[in-house]
């Protein structure tokens, strides 16, 4: 893990070299997600304090598990709403907010924890049903709704780039993500500020757009099973 915690990192590199961005204005998301408590504590041992996971009860017995340990768990996946009481216990912030029904859950269950919670919006920006998110003509209002919810702390956008080997469709989800990061600012959501885009396979793309939070699983941890 080692060695590939030094590749990954010399990709990065060598992407905000190309894009002209300091090394530092992105940071690595692990995604420990279907990867043994094991390979996990290994992560930790390199220094790695956050990770990522797309479902709440294995954030919970990863909560559990390491609960000595100083790390952090960020929740990527689609979230259920009769999960935010979990995520307002167990999760330290939320890239997979794309609805109100979860916001109002989530105040309620974080007022009941005395908790704030980080939260990105996920913006659909991809071509395909399967993949969740708030359609990018939403996302204004629900801004201006997210305001109503002391308990909620935006930090972002986050998308997935539609599923394909063609690199222009996935630079045109991270460029509209951007665009739309950059609109968000311009109508005075100055907090709206961070872009959770690209993965394993295209994270490379994603710095050239400007990315500020890249979720990487499989060039980390190994392929998964
Ligand atoms: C699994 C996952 C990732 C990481 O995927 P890799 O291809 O393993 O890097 C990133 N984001 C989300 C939302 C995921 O579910």
């Amino acid at each position: 893990m080692k060695q590939r915690l030094q590749q990954l990192l010399q990709r990065i590199a060598i992407a905000c070299e190309q894009a002209q961005r300091e090394p530092q204005s992105v940071r690595l998301l692990p995604v420990s997600k279907t990867f043994s408590h094991e390979l996990v504590q290994q992560a930790i041992m390199l220094g790695l304090t956050r990770f990522g996971e797309n479902r709440i009860q294995d954030i919970r017995s990863r909560y559990e598990y390491f609960a000595e340990q100083p790390v952090q768990w960020v929740m990527i996946g689609h979230a259920q709403t009769n999960k935010a009481r979990d995520i307002a216990r167990y999760a330290d912030e939320l890239q997979s907010l794309d609805r109100l029904a979860l916001a109002e859950a989530l105040q309620r269950r974080l007022d009941g924890e005395q908790r704030c919670l980080p939260v990105y919006i996920q913006v659909k920006t991809a071509q395909e049903d399967s993949k969740f998110g708030l359609d990018p003509s939403q996302l204004m209002p629900f801004l201006a709704q997210l305001k109503h919810f002391d308990r909620l702390q935006p930090q972002g956008l986050m998308t997935m780039a539609t599923q394909t080997d063609d690199p222009k469709e996935i630079r045109r989800c991270f460029a509209q993500l951007r665009l739309l990061r950059d609109q968000a600012q311009e109508a005075g959501y100055e907090n709206i500020t961070r872009l959770s885009m690209g993965m394993s396979g295209d994270f490379e793309l994603a710095i050239a757009e400007g990315a500020t939070d890249i979720r990487v699983g499989s060039a980390l941890f190994g392929h998964r099973a």
